[in-house]
């Protein structure tokens, strides 16, 4: 039996590494520590969030907690963000300056691509931008601010990017007074490794692709016609492939080990976010992706016993069909960078 999070300026939230590496360990605890000092900030420490199922006590206490939001994990911060979306702790992506960077929305701006920023001169009315499932279904005001626990080692690097973020920058390092501190929180449950798509909803067009690609019964839809991931432990562990046919590159696989497959973006000149799959993550060189998609969808049907089905007609009609529809920002972005020839 745990005890609820009590009532607290904000909680740190951190989310603890797969492994018991005693170096990880040790940075976790050295954050608890640290942030354990701040008064009214409470620190409540979980299994690492991709494994915790969404019915676990963990996602039970995080539920219950109001307001903004900060979570340090093992993982690419988008990666994190839409792991906590799809388990009901849902809110705007705010921003973190340590290491990667998340956009942060000016106050009440909506921007139609995740990949592009609210400054980015209007579409062309030829290349119009289609919708993102968060345009349709926009998430509650506060921010999840989430910090990837790979880009430091030292706890106070930590410190200072959480105080930054609650607005204690100018609270005195060292002081006299009593430390009083907050809550401190660990809950101590079983988790298993698991391995299953999670969908970028900012960058989603609900296009259905990945209903159609996926043969493993993975995908399907909710209650308002939206792409939904139903059955993620029917997933194939360790193959991506329906990341590569995803025409928006939403689908992210968190611990896969090509940093743009695991959610890792970085930010171009101009304000535009690059997603690295494009550049970085794609197959190897002239290796078609849908192909490769193709063959990593036939190891896994046969591993499982089933018949192979290769480049179907329905996957290459579905993805002409795809290629004809209006560009994103992104799409827009590596044309501009085709016709430099880079
Ligand atoms: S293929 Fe990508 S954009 Fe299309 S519904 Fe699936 S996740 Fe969304
Ligand atoms: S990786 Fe394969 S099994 Fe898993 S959801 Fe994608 S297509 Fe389905």
């Amino acid at each position: 039996m745990i005890s609820a999070v009590q009532e607290a300026t904000c909680t740190v939230v951190i989310s603890r590494g797969q492994s018991r590496n005693p170096k990880k360990r040790g940075l976790e605890q050295g954050i608890a520590d640290e942030i354990g000092k701040i008064n009214g900030v409470n620190v409540l420490t979980i299994p690492h969030l991709y494994d915790l199922p969404k019915a676990s006590d963990s996602y039970q206490q995080l539920s219950q907690i109001e307001g903004d939001l900060v979570v340090v994990s093992w993982i690419y911060s988008r990666a994190a963000h839409w792991i906590l979306d799809r388990n009901g702790i849902q809110g705007q992506v705010g921003l973190v300056n340590l290491g990667e960077s998340e956009e942060d929305e000016p106050d009440g701006a909506v921007t139609d691509d995740a990949n592009v920023t609210s400054t980015d001169p209007e579409p062309e009315s030829d290349n119009l931008v289609v919708d993102r499932v968060t345009d349709l279904y926009p998430r509650p005001d506060r921010k999840i601010h989430c910090i990837d626990l790979k880009v430091e080692n030292d706890p106070q690097a930590f410190l200072g990017e959480i105080k930054r973020i609650l607005g204690m920058e100018a609270s005195p390092a060292d002081t006299s007074l009593p430390i009083v501190g907050g809550q401190l929180v660990q809950v101590e449950e079983q988790t298993s490794r698991r391995w299953y798509p999670v969908i970028d909803f900012s960058r989603c067009t609900n296009c259905m692709e990945c209903v159609d690609f996926c043969l493993f019964g993975v995908y399907g839809v909710d209650g308002t016609e939206s792409i939904l991931v139903e059955q993620p432990d029917n997933c194939r562990k360790g193959c991506p492939a329906c990341s590569r046919v995803c025409p928006a590159n939403a689908i992210i696989f968190p611990q896969h080990k090509a940093p743009a497959i695991a959610g890792a973006e970085t930010e171009g000149e101009e304000g535009f976010k690059i997603d690295l799959s494009q550049l970085f993550g794609a197959p190897k060189k002239n290796e078609d992706p849908i192909e490769t998609a193709a063959r990593e969808r036939d190891e896994q049907l046969l591993l499982a016993g089933r018949d192979t089905i290769g480049i179907d007609e329905q996957l290459k009609k579905r993805q002409a069909d795809l290629s004809s529809s209006p560009k994103d920002g992104l799409d827009q972005l590596i044309d501009s960078l085709d016709e430099f020839d880079l």
